[in-house]
């Protein structure tokens, strides 16, 4: 088969690879969509400390199972023919956070297409606990975009959630938007975003958002009593400082986006002291896949921020595509060419 295959740190190409077989409790899914990530970018460029080279990426993937190894089905598992979303993340269950249930931060983390082949491929093998049976009503977007939800659904069980606050997000990609949306299904009385990209602006506006804008300045809330709740969708230290200073007193900032393990950003402290504001971190997936399918079969309507959908063999296009940062999710379809 044709699968993605990073060699090395800066050296990626599909190629041809073995089709895979399924281990026993393992089931094997032909792709369909595996959506393209700033993990991805990390994993090609290197800085993914767990990654073992050569490595096929890819973890945010949907498909059809088109084979079953022995034990594979279990009671609940998935059969030949089933479409499903696979859950890429792996805990050990046995270390001291797994054991506390807090599998998100395992000490021995192991994900599909960060520690093993992944979803860039035409047929990837998974553990069939990995895999959740989707309805055939989901769109190809939707269904591709699952993994990431189910990451912004742990954003907002991490936050207290009441009804009628008002949210700030910074960022209007993917993630940003998607937090946006599922806030506004929490009873959110407003969801504003700030971005620096007038793109992305423009469509953030399309996308339901109450305001669109280069800075929190240009908000009432932003310049005067602030927000209840404040997200942090971009990574970027000076969102993160500029956003802990629009917090309302007594509200809530959460750090959604991944930050340079390296930087250090600067806050007030006696401003969290005085305004009892609370501080949050959420980390990828936590019990938060099926809900995130449950949300979707709901209604929430995400498929407009699926921009560019690329076949395999186009993987460096994609990849040019997303650091140019002008598109929304990539979706990679591995086995669109010869489906024609
Ligand atoms: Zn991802
Ligand atoms: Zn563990």
């Amino acid at each position: 088969m044709r699968a993605v295959v990073v060699t090395e740190p800066g050296r990626v190409a599909p190629a041809d690879v073995p089709d895979p077989r399924p281990e026993p409790g393992e089931v094997v899914v032909r792709v369909s969509s595996c959506g393209l990530c700033g993990t991805d970018m990390h994993i090609l460029g290197g800085e993914l400390p767990p990654v073992t080279y050569p490595v096929i990426p890819g973890h945010e993937l949907t498909g059809e199972v088109v084979a079953v190894g022995e034990g594979g089905e279990g009671a609940t598992g998935p059969a030949v023919g089933d479409r499903v979303a696979v859950d890429p993340n792996m805990p050990c269950g046995a270390c001291h956070y797994c054991r506390i249930g807090r599998g998100n931060l395992c000490e021995d983390y192991r994900a599909i297409g960060v520690t093993q082949a992944g979803g860039f491929a035409e047929q990837v093998a998974v553990p069939a606990r990995c895999c959740y049976v989707i309805p055939a009503s989901f769109s190809e977007a939707s269904a591709g975009l699952i993994e990431p939800l189910s990451c912004a659904v742990h954003g907002l069980n991490r936050l207290p959630r009441r009804p009628g606050e008002h949210y700030l997000i910074y960022g209007a990609g993917t993630m940003g938007l998607m937090m946006a949306a599922l806030v506004r299904t929490a009873g959110a009385a407003s969801v504003s975003v700030v971005d620096l990209n007038e793109e992305r602006l423009a469509f953030a506006e399309s996308f339901g958002l109450d305001a669109a804008v280069t800075s929190a300045d240009k908000l009432a809330l932003g310049k005067g009593p602030g927000f209840e709740v404040v997200v942090d969708a971009t990574g970027a230290v000076p969102a993160i400082e500029d956003g802990l200073g629009r917090v309302r007193k007594g509200g809530t900032f959460l750090q959604f986006g991944v930050a340079d393990p390296a930087r250090k950003a600067a806050f007030s402290p006696y401003l969290v002291y005085n305004s009892e504001i609370d501080i949050i971190g959420s980390m990828a997936v936590h019990n938060s896949f099926q809900p995130a399918i449950d949300v979707l079969a709901s209604g929430l309507d995400l498929d407009p921020l699926v921009s560019d959908v690329y076949g395999l063999e186009d993987f460096d296009t994609a990849v040019a595509r997303f650091k140019a940062g002008t598109g929304r999710k990539i979706h990679i379809a591995p086995n669109q060419a010869k489906e024609g």
